[in-house]
């Protein structure tokens, strides 16, 4: 049976829901299709569920060193992966019903579920049911990257995916992979008692920061014992005896557990993309305009499977700059947005902006003012000394170069991003009187004290 609707939007994750109930209230009739759990990557097995784990593994960590801090834990710290478990589904059941509820509960919108294809440019079909639409909107998103290894998938392997189904301790978890989702992992199964091994096949972990980010994340992570390799070219992988062996270049690493964690690739390959006349860039993501407008007039992509952002920050944005252009009539465009993540190990790391390398080659006269956590009183008080500050500045223009650089400390980034965003000069931060005792409030004290970018090894 076909059903002429006025929007379907294909996707639940961090856009499609929004972007459905905007659209219903707004009088529409609309179709929300899910094949698997709503909320999609973030709420079932990426940013809640991880961070859930990383504060069990946090737990785990600050109970082992409860000593330093004056407190005695008698009995030792031992770790329930089932009650971590249980714990996690617990908060990303809560995020989906809550999900569940605010989509049945708004008129004019249905949810459908099932695999959504497109049939032609107007209609999708979800099994029998097809459905024809004035407007589409895709948020399909993205999987995990799963590499041509030989030997990989002859035997068990994990992916962010089925690592949330793990409800036992590897003896020996090894992680393909030196990148945010990898290292995540790295330390909240290190701090979970596992042994941990990342091989990562580039010359420094996370390879789009600066180097002594990157150098800074690596002591963290080896002082609390994971074990980090570098220049590590994974050749083949072999099963046997229920072990697993990953051969490289740099030699053979043995371990009980396999974390393939190398990057995401677009859910757009059995879309009927091709049906619709969807254009594709090299990588198979949807290319789209700065309105998120494709290459069709009356279908929008929405989220990661845009290769515009890889975040659920991003994909929400995605959503708030459609619902502008079309509902509000304020033109908002992707291109105003300011580049912004998190990297949650432990302390995080938050960055806004250019880093370093695009600094240099951009050719403004760039100030740059670091300060290391030791210097900061909450880092202090915390026993949570590691990591710093750092912010560039334009010498010339006072601005923050479009975008700017913060080091270790990931809520304190957002004080540099909001003057970005308000174009403002620096010296509305390095004026501002901060609370005490924060790291924020050592932001204005950064700032105070800027030296050449160049002059810098
Ligand atoms: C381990 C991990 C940790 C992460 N941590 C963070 C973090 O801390 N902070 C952060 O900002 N980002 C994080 N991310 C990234 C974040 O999860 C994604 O960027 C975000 O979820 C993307 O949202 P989206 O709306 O584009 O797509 P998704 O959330 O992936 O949703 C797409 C939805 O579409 C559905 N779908 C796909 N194809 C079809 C089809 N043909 N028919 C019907 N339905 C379909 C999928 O089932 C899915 O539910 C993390 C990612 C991972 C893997």
């Amino acid at each position: 049976m076909k059903q002429k609707l006025d929007a379907v939007v294909i996707g639940a994750g961090q856009a499609g829901p929004s972007l459905a109930v905007r659209l219903a209230q707004a009088g529409k009739r609309v179709a929300l299709v899910e094949r698997r759990g709503l909320g999609g990557t973030c709420v079932n097995d990426g940013c809640i569920p991880t961070k859930t784990l990383i504060a069990s593994a946090r737990a785990a960590w600050m109970a082992r060193s409860a000593a330093s801090y004056g407190v005695d834990v008698s009995g030792g710290v031992s770790i329930d992966m089932k009650r971590v478990k249980a714990r996690k589904d617990a908060v990303v059941q809560e995020s989906r019903e809550s999900l569940a509820s605010w989509i049945g509960s708004t008129k004019g919108l249905t949810l459908v579920s099932g695999h959504a294809r497109f049939e032609d440019a107007r209609t999708v079909r979800v099994g029998e049911d097809l459905f024809e639409a004035e407007q589409v909107f895709v948020n399909v998103g993205a999987r995990a990257f799963v590499p041509d290894i030989p030997g990989l998938t002859s035997g068990p392997y994990l992916t962010n995916t089925s690592m949330m189904d793990v409800d036992e301790l590897p003896e020996h978890l090894v992680i393909v992979g030196g990148s945010y989702v990898a290292l995540e992992f790295a330390q909240m199964y290190r701090r979970f008692g596992a042994r941990v091994t990342v091989l990562e096949r580039g010359p420094r972990l996370i390879a789009r920061d600066d180097e002594d980010v990157s150098a800074e994340v690596r002591r963290v992570l080896e002082l609390e014992g994971v074990d980090v390799r570098v220049d590590m070219k994974v050749s083949r992988v072999e099963h046997a005896a229920g072990r697993v062996v990953v051969v490289t270049d740099g030699g053979r690493v043995e371990g009980s557990h396999l974390l393939v964690a190398v990057g995401r690739v677009p859910n757009t390959d059995d879309l009927g993309i091709e049906r619709a006349g969807i254009e594709l860039d090299a990588r198979r993501y949807i290319r789209v305009d700065d309105e998120l407008r494709t290459n069709l007039p009356h279908v929008w992509a929405v989220g990661d499977c845009n290769g515009r952002g890889a975040f659920t920050h991003t994909s929400y944005n995605d959503y708030e700059i459609v619902a502008a252009n079309l509902l509000d009539g304020d033109a908002r465009r992707v291109s105003d947005r300011i580049p912004i993540y998190g990297l949650f190990v432990d302390p995080p790391l938050g960055r806004v902006g250019m880093n370093e390398a695009e600094a240099r080659a951009s050719g403004r006269r760039v100030l740059v003012g670091k300060r290391p956590m030791t210097r900061v009183g909450r880092a202090r008080e915390r026993g949570e000394t590691h990591g710093f500050i750092k912010v560039m500045v334009d010498g010339d223009t006072k601005e923050i170069p479009r975008r700017g650089d913060l080091g270790i400390g990931d809520e304190a980034v957002h004080a540099i991003a909001d003057v970005m965003y308000a174009r403002a000069p620096y010296t509305t931060i390095s004026r501002a009187v901060h609370t005490h005792p924060t790291v924020s409030e050592l932001v204005p004290t950064t700032l105070q004290s800027l030296e050449p970018l160049a002059a810098r090894p």
